[in-house]
Protein backbone atom coordinates (compact mmCIF):
# COMPACT_ATOMS: atom_id res chain seq x y z
CA UNK A 1 0.00 0.00 0.00
CA UNK A 2 1.27 3.81 -0.29
CA UNK A 3 -0.39 6.18 1.72
CA UNK A 4 -0.12 10.14 0.60
CA UNK A 5 0.61 12.61 2.65
CA UNK A 6 0.85 16.40 2.52
CA UNK A 7 4.24 17.33 2.54
CA UNK A 8 3.39 20.51 4.58
CA UNK A 9 1.65 18.88 7.54
CA UNK A 10 4.34 15.74 7.85
CA UNK A 11 6.66 15.11 10.35
CA UNK A 12 9.24 11.98 8.43
CA UNK A 13 10.77 9.95 10.83
CA UNK A 14 14.02 8.53 10.36
CA UNK A 15 15.62 5.22 9.93
CA UNK A 16 17.16 3.51 13.09
CA UNK A 17 20.60 5.80 13.33
CA UNK A 18 20.59 6.78 10.20
CA UNK A 19 19.26 9.74 10.46
CA UNK A 20 19.85 11.44 7.79
CA UNK A 21 17.65 9.16 5.55
CA UNK A 22 13.49 9.63 6.61
CA UNK A 23 12.04 7.14 6.08
CA UNK A 24 9.91 6.19 3.21
CA UNK A 25 8.87 2.57 4.31
CA UNK A 26 6.94 1.89 7.40
CA UNK A 27 8.12 -1.71 8.29
CA UNK A 28 4.48 -2.06 10.91
CA UNK A 29 2.63 -5.24 10.64
CA UNK A 30 1.45 -4.83 7.27
CA UNK A 31 4.09 -2.75 5.92
CA UNK A 32 3.53 0.43 3.72
CA UNK A 33 4.93 3.40 1.33
CA UNK A 34 4.50 7.06 2.52
CA UNK A 35 4.85 9.09 -0.60
CA UNK A 36 4.48 13.22 0.31
CA UNK A 37 2.19 15.20 -2.20
CA UNK A 38 3.36 19.00 -3.34
CA UNK A 39 0.83 20.89 -4.73
CA UNK A 40 1.84 24.37 -6.13
CA UNK A 41 -0.21 27.12 -4.20
CA UNK A 42 0.47 29.61 -6.85
CA UNK A 43 -1.84 30.76 -9.55
CA UNK A 44 0.04 29.02 -12.17
CA UNK A 45 -1.39 29.47 -16.14
CA UNK A 46 -0.23 28.34 -19.92
CA UNK A 47 -2.27 30.55 -22.54
CA UNK A 48 -5.02 31.18 -19.89
CA UNK A 49 -5.29 27.39 -19.16
CA UNK A 50 -4.64 26.66 -15.19
CA UNK A 51 -1.94 24.55 -14.51
CA UNK A 52 -2.77 22.40 -11.83
CA UNK A 53 -0.19 19.84 -11.24
CA UNK A 54 0.96 17.37 -8.46
CA UNK A 55 3.53 16.69 -7.60
CA UNK A 56 4.79 13.63 -5.76
CA UNK A 57 7.76 12.99 -3.95
CA UNK A 58 9.11 9.35 -2.97
CA UNK A 59 12.34 8.67 -1.11
CA UNK A 60 13.71 5.61 -1.90
CA UNK A 61 13.49 3.05 1.00
CA UNK A 62 17.60 2.59 0.77
CA UNK A 63 18.07 6.13 0.96
CA UNK A 64 20.40 8.02 -1.35
CA UNK A 65 18.29 9.47 -3.76
CA UNK A 66 14.36 10.93 -3.99
CA UNK A 67 12.09 10.85 -6.57
CA UNK A 68 9.42 13.20 -8.03
CA UNK A 69 6.89 12.11 -10.12
CA UNK A 70 4.98 14.39 -12.26
CA UNK A 71 2.38 13.46 -14.79
CA UNK A 72 2.31 16.43 -16.15
CA UNK A 73 6.15 16.68 -17.90
CA UNK A 74 4.70 14.42 -20.55
CA UNK A 75 3.27 17.09 -22.04
CA UNK A 76 5.66 19.37 -22.08
CA UNK A 77 7.10 20.84 -25.30
CA UNK A 78 10.46 18.86 -26.97
CA UNK A 79 12.73 20.38 -29.34
CA UNK A 80 12.33 19.01 -32.98
CA UNK A 81 12.63 15.18 -32.94
CA UNK A 82 14.00 15.32 -36.16
CA UNK A 83 16.99 17.73 -35.25
CA UNK A 84 18.45 15.18 -32.53
CA UNK A 85 17.53 11.77 -33.83
CA UNK A 86 20.07 9.02 -33.35
CA UNK A 87 23.02 8.76 -35.84
CA UNK A 88 22.54 5.72 -38.19
CA UNK A 89 25.32 3.46 -36.29
CA UNK A 90 27.84 1.99 -39.05
CA UNK A 91 28.60 -1.78 -38.01
CA UNK A 92 31.98 -1.28 -39.65
CA UNK A 93 32.60 1.62 -37.06
CA UNK A 94 31.87 -1.19 -34.11
CA UNK A 95 34.90 -2.15 -32.30
CA UNK A 96 33.25 -5.36 -31.29
CA UNK A 97 33.16 -6.49 -34.48
CA UNK A 98 37.12 -5.64 -35.24
CA UNK A 99 38.43 -8.03 -32.68
CA UNK A 100 41.97 -6.81 -34.07
CA UNK A 101 41.51 -3.69 -32.44
CA UNK A 102 40.42 -4.94 -28.96
CA UNK A 103 42.40 -4.41 -26.08
CA UNK A 104 44.31 -7.74 -25.19
CA UNK A 105 44.17 -10.58 -23.71
CA UNK A 106 40.78 -11.96 -25.06
CA UNK A 107 39.56 -14.89 -23.86
CA UNK A 108 37.05 -16.81 -25.99
CA UNK A 109 33.59 -18.53 -24.21
CA UNK A 110 32.67 -20.33 -27.74
CA UNK A 111 29.73 -22.07 -25.22
CA UNK A 112 28.45 -18.72 -24.72
CA UNK A 113 29.71 -17.16 -27.74
CA UNK A 114 31.00 -14.17 -26.20
CA UNK A 115 34.39 -12.53 -25.59
CA UNK A 116 36.11 -10.62 -22.63
CA UNK A 117 38.63 -8.22 -23.06
CA UNK A 118 40.44 -5.99 -20.53
CA UNK A 119 39.16 -2.42 -20.71
CA UNK A 120 42.28 -0.10 -21.63
CA UNK A 121 40.10 2.72 -20.85
CA UNK A 122 39.30 1.38 -17.71
CA UNK A 123 36.90 3.34 -14.30
CA UNK A 124 37.00 0.40 -12.28
CA UNK A 125 40.09 0.08 -9.54
CA UNK A 126 42.81 -2.82 -10.22
CA UNK A 127 40.79 -5.03 -12.88
CA UNK A 128 37.99 -3.56 -15.68
CA UNK A 129 36.86 -6.18 -17.72
CA UNK A 130 34.15 -5.83 -20.84
CA UNK A 131 32.32 -9.04 -21.75
CA UNK A 132 30.82 -8.86 -25.31
CA UNK A 133 28.97 -10.93 -27.72
CA UNK A 134 30.32 -12.40 -30.79
CA UNK A 135 27.04 -11.27 -32.93
CA UNK A 136 26.54 -7.69 -33.28
CA UNK A 137 23.82 -6.95 -31.00
CA UNK A 138 21.92 -3.10 -31.11
CA UNK A 139 18.73 -2.63 -30.51
CA UNK A 140 16.44 -4.20 -27.60
CA UNK A 141 14.20 -6.20 -29.96
CA UNK A 142 17.95 -7.97 -31.39
CA UNK A 143 18.61 -9.22 -27.85
CA UNK A 144 17.83 -12.93 -27.47
CA UNK A 145 17.96 -15.11 -24.21
CA UNK A 146 21.33 -16.55 -25.63
CA UNK A 147 22.90 -13.32 -25.46
CA UNK A 148 21.99 -12.24 -21.76
CA UNK A 149 22.70 -15.72 -20.56
CA UNK A 150 26.61 -15.38 -22.44
CA UNK A 151 26.97 -12.57 -21.46
CA UNK A 152 25.86 -13.35 -17.20
CA UNK A 153 27.84 -16.66 -17.33
CA UNK A 154 30.68 -15.35 -17.84
CA UNK A 155 30.27 -12.37 -15.71
CA UNK A 156 29.73 -14.97 -12.54
CA UNK A 157 32.80 -16.85 -13.56
CA UNK A 158 34.63 -13.72 -13.15
CA UNK A 159 33.36 -12.27 -10.13
CA UNK A 160 33.52 -15.86 -8.82
CA UNK A 161 37.82 -15.36 -9.75
CA UNK A 162 37.90 -11.64 -8.78
CA UNK A 163 36.34 -12.47 -5.07
CA UNK A 164 39.66 -15.00 -4.60
CA UNK A 165 42.20 -12.12 -4.68
CA UNK A 166 43.09 -10.32 -1.64
CA UNK A 167 41.84 -7.27 -1.36
CA UNK A 168 39.05 -7.56 -3.46
CA UNK A 169 35.74 -7.59 -1.53
CA UNK A 170 32.78 -6.86 -3.83
CA UNK A 171 32.49 -6.28 -7.90
CA UNK A 172 30.92 -3.14 -9.64
CA UNK A 173 29.00 -5.10 -12.92
CA UNK A 174 26.47 -4.10 -15.63
CA UNK A 175 25.06 -4.41 -18.62
CA UNK A 176 25.40 -1.37 -21.34
CA UNK A 177 22.89 -1.13 -24.18
CA UNK A 178 22.93 2.27 -26.38
CA UNK A 179 25.53 4.77 -27.37
CA UNK A 180 26.14 8.04 -27.09
CA UNK A 181 25.16 8.25 -31.02
CA UNK A 182 21.78 7.82 -29.49
CA UNK A 183 19.17 10.59 -27.81
CA UNK A 184 19.64 8.62 -24.45
CA UNK A 185 22.82 7.59 -24.08
CA UNK A 186 23.38 4.64 -21.37
CA UNK A 187 27.16 5.73 -21.57
CA UNK A 188 28.42 2.71 -24.06
CA UNK A 189 30.85 4.69 -26.74
CA UNK A 190 29.89 1.47 -28.97
CA UNK A 191 26.92 0.17 -30.39
CA UNK A 192 27.15 -3.25 -28.99
CA UNK A 193 25.33 -4.92 -26.65
CA UNK A 194 28.15 -5.38 -23.79
CA UNK A 195 29.12 -5.84 -19.69
CA UNK A 196 31.59 -4.89 -17.97
CA UNK A 197 32.63 -6.41 -14.46
CA UNK A 198 35.41 -4.46 -12.11
CA UNK A 199 37.07 -5.01 -8.79
CA UNK A 200 36.17 -2.61 -5.52
CA UNK A 201 38.58 -3.30 -2.62
CA UNK A 202 37.95 -3.75 0.98
CA UNK A 203 38.30 0.07 1.83
CA UNK A 204 36.80 1.24 -1.58
CA UNK A 205 32.69 1.88 -1.57
CA UNK A 206 30.23 1.00 -4.16
CA UNK A 207 27.64 3.93 -3.23
CA UNK A 208 24.35 1.80 -4.28
CA UNK A 209 24.83 -1.51 -2.96
CA UNK A 210 26.52 -0.54 0.06
CA UNK A 211 23.70 1.93 0.85
CA UNK A 212 21.32 -1.08 0.62
CA UNK A 213 23.48 -3.35 2.85
CA UNK A 214 23.88 -0.93 5.86
CA UNK A 215 20.33 -0.08 5.63
CA UNK A 216 18.92 -3.85 5.79
CA UNK A 217 21.85 -4.15 8.81
CA UNK A 218 20.60 -1.33 10.57
CA UNK A 219 17.37 -2.77 11.10
CA UNK A 220 18.90 -6.14 11.45
CA UNK A 221 20.18 -4.30 14.60
CA UNK A 222 16.77 -3.89 15.96
CA UNK A 223 14.81 -7.54 14.54
CA UNK A 224 13.76 -5.67 11.24
CA UNK A 225 13.89 -7.94 8.26
CA UNK A 226 13.76 -4.35 6.55
CA UNK A 227 13.95 -6.39 3.05
CA UNK A 228 11.06 -8.81 3.19
CA UNK A 229 9.10 -5.66 4.67
CA UNK A 230 9.93 -4.22 1.67
CA UNK A 231 8.84 -7.38 -0.27
CA UNK A 232 5.22 -6.95 1.26
CA UNK A 233 4.88 -3.38 0.72
CA UNK A 234 5.65 -3.86 -2.46
CA UNK A 235 3.20 -6.78 -3.47
CA UNK A 236 0.42 -4.22 -1.60
CA UNK A 237 1.25 -1.46 -3.49
CA UNK A 238 0.68 -3.31 -6.68
CA UNK A 239 3.99 -2.43 -7.83
CA UNK A 240 4.86 -6.72 -8.21
CA UNK A 241 5.16 -7.87 -11.39
CA UNK A 242 6.07 -11.69 -11.82
CA UNK A 243 8.34 -14.17 -9.84
CA UNK A 244 10.49 -17.17 -10.52
CA UNK A 245 11.63 -19.73 -8.01
CA UNK A 246 14.12 -17.76 -6.35
CA UNK A 247 13.50 -13.97 -7.62
CA UNK A 248 10.90 -11.06 -7.15
CA UNK A 249 10.14 -8.45 -10.14
CA UNK A 250 8.82 -5.76 -9.76
CA UNK A 251 8.82 -1.90 -10.23
CA UNK A 252 10.69 -0.08 -7.28
CA UNK A 253 8.78 2.76 -5.13
CA UNK A 254 10.97 5.46 -6.11
CA UNK A 255 12.64 4.44 -9.44
CA UNK A 256 15.82 6.88 -10.61
CA UNK A 257 14.31 5.99 -14.16
CA UNK A 258 10.91 5.88 -16.03
CA UNK A 259 9.86 2.29 -16.55
CA UNK A 260 12.80 0.94 -14.04
CA UNK A 261 12.26 -2.44 -12.93
CA UNK A 262 13.99 -4.56 -10.91
CA UNK A 263 14.92 -8.64 -9.61
CA UNK A 264 15.77 -9.59 -5.86
CA UNK A 265 16.63 -12.50 -4.86
CA UNK A 266 13.62 -13.89 -2.29
CA UNK A 267 15.84 -15.57 0.52
CA UNK A 268 19.83 -14.95 1.36
CA UNK A 269 20.81 -17.63 -0.32
CA UNK A 270 21.97 -15.67 -3.23
CA UNK A 271 23.09 -12.51 -1.54
CA UNK A 272 25.69 -11.72 -4.63
CA UNK A 273 26.97 -12.44 -8.39
CA UNK A 274 29.75 -15.25 -7.03
CA UNK A 275 26.50 -17.45 -5.33
CA UNK A 276 24.75 -18.52 -8.43
CA UNK A 277 24.96 -21.41 -10.64
CA UNK A 278 24.21 -22.18 -14.00
CA UNK A 279 20.78 -22.86 -12.64
CA UNK A 280 19.63 -19.66 -11.22
CA UNK A 281 21.83 -17.91 -14.31
CA UNK A 282 18.97 -19.46 -16.63
CA UNK A 283 16.03 -18.10 -14.11
CA UNK A 284 17.26 -14.60 -14.40
CA UNK A 285 18.46 -14.46 -18.13
CA UNK A 286 14.83 -15.85 -18.40
CA UNK A 287 13.05 -12.93 -16.15
CA UNK A 288 15.47 -10.19 -18.19
CA UNK A 289 13.94 -11.28 -21.34
CA UNK A 290 10.57 -11.49 -19.84
CA UNK A 291 10.88 -7.92 -19.34
CA UNK A 292 12.80 -6.84 -22.39
CA UNK A 293 10.05 -8.63 -24.83
CA UNK A 294 7.84 -6.52 -22.55
CA UNK A 295 9.54 -3.46 -22.94
CA UNK A 296 8.78 -3.88 -27.03
CA UNK A 297 5.37 -4.41 -26.77
CA UNK A 298 4.38 -1.89 -24.04
CA UNK A 299 2.37 0.62 -25.20
CA UNK A 300 0.96 4.37 -23.74
CA UNK A 301 -0.30 7.43 -24.67
CA UNK A 302 1.66 9.79 -26.49
CA UNK A 303 1.01 13.74 -26.18
CA UNK A 304 -2.06 13.43 -28.55
CA UNK A 305 -3.40 10.49 -27.01
CA UNK A 306 -2.27 8.62 -29.60
CA UNK A 307 -0.81 4.72 -28.18
CA UNK A 308 2.90 4.31 -28.93
CA UNK A 309 5.05 2.22 -28.22
CA UNK A 310 7.88 3.20 -25.01
CA UNK A 311 10.74 2.97 -27.87
CA UNK A 312 13.86 1.93 -25.62
CA UNK A 313 16.60 1.99 -27.09
CA UNK A 314 19.42 2.69 -24.23
CA UNK A 315 19.43 1.10 -21.14
CA UNK A 316 21.72 -0.19 -18.18
CA UNK A 317 21.21 -3.06 -16.01
CA UNK A 318 22.70 -2.79 -12.68
CA UNK A 319 24.37 -5.72 -10.65
CA UNK A 320 24.39 -5.64 -7.25
CA UNK A 321 25.28 -7.67 -4.02
CA UNK A 322 26.76 -7.80 -0.77
CA UNK A 323 30.51 -7.74 0.02
CA UNK A 324 31.65 -11.08 -0.42
CA UNK A 325 32.81 -11.68 3.21
CA UNK A 326 29.39 -9.66 4.11
CA UNK A 327 28.03 -10.96 7.61
CA UNK A 328 24.40 -9.34 7.24
CA UNK A 329 23.63 -11.59 4.03
CA UNK A 330 22.01 -9.07 1.54
CA UNK A 331 20.03 -10.28 -1.57
CA UNK A 332 21.81 -9.83 -5.22
CA UNK A 333 20.31 -6.94 -6.38
CA UNK A 334 19.69 -6.35 -10.46
CA UNK A 335 18.58 -2.81 -11.18
CA UNK A 336 16.98 -2.69 -15.40
CA UNK A 337 17.31 0.94 -15.71
CA UNK A 338 15.72 1.92 -19.32
CA UNK A 339 17.45 5.82 -20.41
CA UNK A 340 14.63 7.49 -21.35
CA UNK A 341 15.51 10.63 -20.52
CA UNK A 342 18.76 12.93 -20.01
CA UNK A 343 20.15 13.44 -16.29
CA UNK A 344 19.67 17.48 -15.63
CA UNK A 345 20.68 19.60 -12.64
CA UNK A 346 17.84 17.53 -10.64
CA UNK A 347 18.95 14.72 -11.15
CA UNK A 348 22.62 15.55 -10.06
CA UNK A 349 21.14 16.83 -6.61
CA UNK A 350 20.12 13.30 -5.86
CA UNK A 351 16.26 13.93 -7.37
CA UNK A 352 15.19 11.66 -10.08
CA UNK A 353 12.38 13.05 -12.12
CA UNK A 354 10.22 10.64 -14.08
CA UNK A 355 6.73 11.33 -15.53
CA UNK A 356 5.28 7.79 -14.81
CA UNK A 357 4.14 6.14 -11.99
CA UNK A 358 5.76 2.86 -11.33
CA UNK A 359 2.52 1.18 -10.40
CA UNK A 360 1.78 2.14 -13.96
CA UNK A 361 4.62 0.74 -15.61
CA UNK A 362 4.12 -2.54 -13.40
CA UNK A 363 0.58 -2.91 -14.50
CA UNK A 364 1.70 -2.53 -18.06
CA UNK A 365 3.82 -5.08 -18.08
CA UNK A 366 1.99 -7.55 -15.83
CA UNK A 367 -0.63 -6.94 -18.83
CA UNK A 368 2.01 -7.84 -21.89
CA UNK A 369 3.63 -11.10 -19.76
CA UNK A 370 0.39 -12.45 -18.44
CA UNK A 371 -1.53 -13.51 -22.09
CA UNK A 372 1.50 -14.70 -23.42
ZN1 LIG B 1 29.23 -4.83 -32.98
Amino acid sequence: MIKTVNLNNTKISYLPTTQFIPQSLITEDKPYFIELEVSTKEDVRLQDKKITDQIVERISPFGGHSTLISKNRSQRPQPDEQNIKADNTDIQNCLFDNIDKVAKPIVEYPEYEVYQAPNPFAFNTGYHEIIFTKEHVEKLDQIQYKHIFGIFSVMVKRAQYLSGIAGINQVSAGLNLGTAKMKYSAGASQPHLHAQIGAVYQTGYLPDSDRIENVCSEFEKVGIDYMQKYFEAVITARLDIFESKNFFVFAPFAPRFKDEIHIVSKTTEFSNLTMVNSKQIQEISDLIIKVFKAYTKMKFPNKEGNMVNVGIDSLNIEFLGNRFDSKSKGRLFIKIMPRQSDLAYSELLGRFVVDRYPETTAEAIRNETSTK
